[in-house]
């Protein structure tokens, strides 16, 4: 046995949605069990903001990148998730070796991969991880059901999911309409859905599944998921893990859009009466269609409810998700708003470009709401700093996770699919002010933020699900 204490490799696929919970695990896995942890990234996300967040994290958690491998001959339009499974294939040599080296120089404890790195897992088990190769699904109950689901569901649905009458019903999940479920599912032509498809196939081979999630989101699937299930992984609710600072994920400024000092958007909701601020951001990708945008800013006018918005030029080709590997706008994205828009609103509405400091925005009492594209990390974010939603989905499990949010839980008011300004402002003003669903949105809130604290809390539910899987490791070992 070698000393030192014991460490866990984790691999985190492109995107700071990966990151960004790996490392908070890795942070938890340092301080209750006094672990150290190598967090393994590919060489075509070093971007600055990667790189100044891994640079901030404490000497508990090391970073170690990939090689770059040679992407230059998949077609330009692949998709993200094609990119994703790619690089982690061509890259399978570099990590083997890496992890037979951490295996001879620390006490290497576990495997942990996100979704898109299942097929490290082979090289895993040859570095001596049996019994101890984790799945870290950083996304929702309802999304790892459907995943764990999708090997019967790809026989049982005929045709495209898009086009189904009725809603897909699965155990303790909301039933969720087919235009609703993932987004990379809704071509089956497509190499994304033979890509989810096989991901989902592999998640079985995992000795636990650890999600990012807690029970009060979700009560009833996450009761269907506590019971163990012949053939399927135990799963572990080990959430919420998020940021607990946007400090270390600031954007660095473009060229074409400046940003003000980042503490300025703070002072402005300093000079903010309490809960009167929307706040409105689509994550780090998330860009608009031009049109979506100008309607975005009219509802917001006619609101008539203090914002603080995220402004994205529009991606070229019209996608929703133009920025994923880079989130700073590439033109100036106050451009596209409609013409006086700025001058009309400068004393209710701030506009910042490309990035906003998000958790310290979410914890500042002037914020009363957030319209959000739904991705799992903003929408844990909201829920712990008790923020409700107004929901915009655009891409990847975020129609998912509105359904999960709206029809669910009722933690969010879900716009309808036509976004025009009128729907905006009535969305907008029954969140920040309605007696409503406004209301009940708002108490839920309430309730789900103290819930996702107590789970975190020595005794609480996440602390003992990490303790359990640790536990486990140790037995293992
Ligand atoms: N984020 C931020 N400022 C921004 C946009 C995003 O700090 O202006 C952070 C946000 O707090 C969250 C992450 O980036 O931690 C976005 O993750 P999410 O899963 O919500 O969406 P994705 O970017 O993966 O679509």
């Amino acid at each position: 046995m070698k000393d030192g204490p014991p460490h866990v490799a984790m691999l985190a696929t492109p995107g700071m949605g990966h990151l960004i919970p790996l490392a908070e695990l890795a942070k938890r896995l340092a301080a209750r069990h006094g672990a150290t942890a190598t967090l393994l990234t590919f060489a075509s996300t070093a971007s600055a903001t990667q790189r100044a967040f891994l640079a901030s994290l404490p000497p508990c958690v090391s970073n170690e990148t990939l090689p770059p491998v040679d992407l230059s001959d998949l077609p330009h339009d692949a998709l993200i998730e094609t990119l994703m499974s790619e690089e982690c294939a061509r890259s399978l040599p570099a990590l083997s070796n890496i992890l037979a080296e951490m295996r001879r120089t620390t006490r290497l404890m576990a495997f942990v991969t996100d979704p898109f790195g299942i097929d490290t897992f082979d090289i895993a088990r040859d570095a001596g991880m049996v019994g101890r190769r984790c799945l870290f699904f950083p996304g929702s109950l309802h999304a790892l059901t459907l995943m764990l689901h999708l090997p019967e569901l790809v026989v049982s649905v005929p045709g495209e999911f898009r086009d189904l009458a009725e809603p897909v019903r699965l155990p303790g999940c909301v039933p969720i309409p087919g235009p609703d479920v993932i987004s990379p599912l809704q071509d089956r032509s497509s190499p994304a859905y033979s890509l989810m498809v096989h991901l989902a196939e592999r998640f079985l081979e995992a000795d636990a599944i650890l999600v990012n999630s807690f029970d009060a989101a979700e009560p009833e699937v996450a009761a269907v998921l506590r019971q163990p299930k012949p053939g399927r992984p135990p799963v572990y609710h080990i959430g919420p893990l998020i940021l607990t600072s946007s400090d270390n994920i600031t954007s660095h400024a473009s060229d074409t859009a400046p940003q003000p000092p980042r503490a300025a958007c703070l002072e402005w909701l300093d000079r903010q009466p309490a809960r009167s601020v929307i706040f409105v951001s689509f994550g780090s990708g998330g860009t608009l269609p031009a049109e979506q945008m100008r309607e975005l800013a009219l509802g917001l006018e006619l609101s008539g409810q203090h914002f603080l918005w995220v402004v994205r030029s529009p991606s070229d080709d019209g996608s929703l998700s133009g920025n994923y590997y880079d989130s700073e706008s590439k033109k100036d994205p106050f451009a596209y708003l409609p013409e006086g828009f700025v001058e009309r609103t400068k004393d209710v509405g701030l506009l910042l470009p490309s990035w906003a400091p998000q958790i310290e925005v979410l914890v500042h009492e002037a914020t009363g709401g957030f319209l959000t594209h739904c991705g799992w990390n903003s929408t844990l974010e909201s829920l712990v700093h008790g923020v409700p939603m107004v929901a915009w989905p655009l891409y990847a499990e975020q129609r998912l996770n509105a359904v999960m949010l709206s029809e669910g839980v009722g933690a969010a008011i879900r716009l309808p699919e036509m976004k025009e300004k009128e729907t905006i402002a009535v969305a907008v003003r029954e969140l920040m002010a309605g007696e409503g669903k406004g209301a009940a949105v708002r108490a839920k809130v309430a309730e789900l933020k103290k819930a996702a604290a107590e789970g975190l809390r020595e005794g609480g539910a996440a602390t003992t699900a990490l303790d359990e899987v640790v536990k486990n490791w140790v037995g293992e070992n």
